[in-house]
């Protein structure tokens, strides 16, 4: 069962949205595509945990505090005696270790241990959980190399790695586990989930400015521009998906709100956001329709219900 599912982070978001609105520079870029390729992969870790049998509690993205040093944890499965902590990773090509240091064949050079990373979050997760009077648990880290097409030569046999040979094995064993849990189980995931940190302090995105942003309606799936299909849908140039107008440039008013949180939402905004062939009455109905309107006349603005701006 999902206590928390995987949800893209604000900063994966804010790339996509600004890749197709701008041009990133080459570092941009590579950390976007970078970004874009570990959630694909936890995402397809998620989908094989999805379809496990048993009791267990699964709880993704989590970022926690202990002593002013902070932890993330990509996915982690409470099951009645184990906490596994499973960071995943989506390398493609071939690697190598060579004295606890590790390389990549195809660049030559030497990548970050991130074996080293996880027994760092293992050990101040474990401080967090003592701390919590909680010590019936074993704490086991796992590196999950999901990309089919990864290898790692020199792989030392007793660390905790498991590669995408493996992968399938180890899920039937996880779940041929007995597995049963109680109240305890469900308090520590609630426990876990309101102690997450819910704005990353580590996340990074370019610098961007309103005026320097392409403007018009991006589509939900490619983040191509869309185009009037008729008067009331509106259909993406690249992929073809069509969408109710209403929903589109609600999607998009979200978007600015995420990327411009500081600049208020008001119809004439909005109309040049857009820049769609629709008119500054059409908008203003949807904002009045769908947000809520402050002050009237020419210094209204609107805001969303919830104010949430898509963190997780
Ligand atoms: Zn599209």
């Amino acid at each position: 069962m999902f206590i928390k599912t995987l949800r893209e982070s604000r900063e994966l978001i804010v790339y996509k949205l600004l890749n197709s609105r701008m041009k990133l520079n080459s570092k941009n870029k590579s950390q976007f595509l970078q970004l874009l390729k570990g959630y694909e992969g936890e995402k397809e870790f998620n989908s094989l945990l999805k379809d496990l049998t048993g009791d267990f509690l699964i709880i993704n993205d989590v970022l926690l505090n202990k002593n002013n040093s902070l932890f993330q944890i990509d996915t982690q499965l409470i099951s009645q005696n184990t906490i596994y902590l499973f960071d995943v990773k989506n390398y493609e090509g071939d690697f190598y270790i060579k004295e606890d240091r590790w390389y990549s064949i195809a660049t030559g050079k030497e990548i970050q241990n991130p074996l080293t990373q996880l027994s760092r979050c293992s050990s101040l997760f474990r401080r967090y959980l003592q701390d919590l009077g909680i010590n019936n648990f074993l704490v086991k880290e796992i590196l999950i190399f999901i990309n089919p097409e990864f290898t790692l030569y020199e792989a030392p046999r007793n660390q905790p790695i498991v590669l995408p040979t493996q992968l399938n094995r180890f899920l039937k064993m996880l779940e041929s586990t007995t597995s049963q849990l109680g109240d305890n189980h469900y308090k520590l995931a609630e426990q876990i989930t309101s102690d997450h940190i819910k704005v990353n302090p580590f996340s990074q995105v370019p610098d961007y400015e309103y005026e320097q942003l392409k403007k018009g309606v991006t589509c939900k799936l490619c983040y191509s521009f869309m185009v009037p299909f008729n008067i009331k849908e509106l259909i993406c140039k690249n992929c073809g998906r069509a969408e109710a107008l209403e929903y589109a440039i609600l999607r998009n008013v979200k978007e600015f709100s995420m990327l411009f949180p500081d600049i208020k939402i008001t119809t004439k905004i909005i109309h040049e956001w857009c820049k769609v062939d629709v008119s500054m009455k059409t908008i203003r109905r949807i904002l009045v329709k769908n947000l809520t309107r402050k002050y009237h006349g020419r210094y209204s603005y609107y805001t969303f219900p919830s104010e949430e701006k898509g963190n997780n």
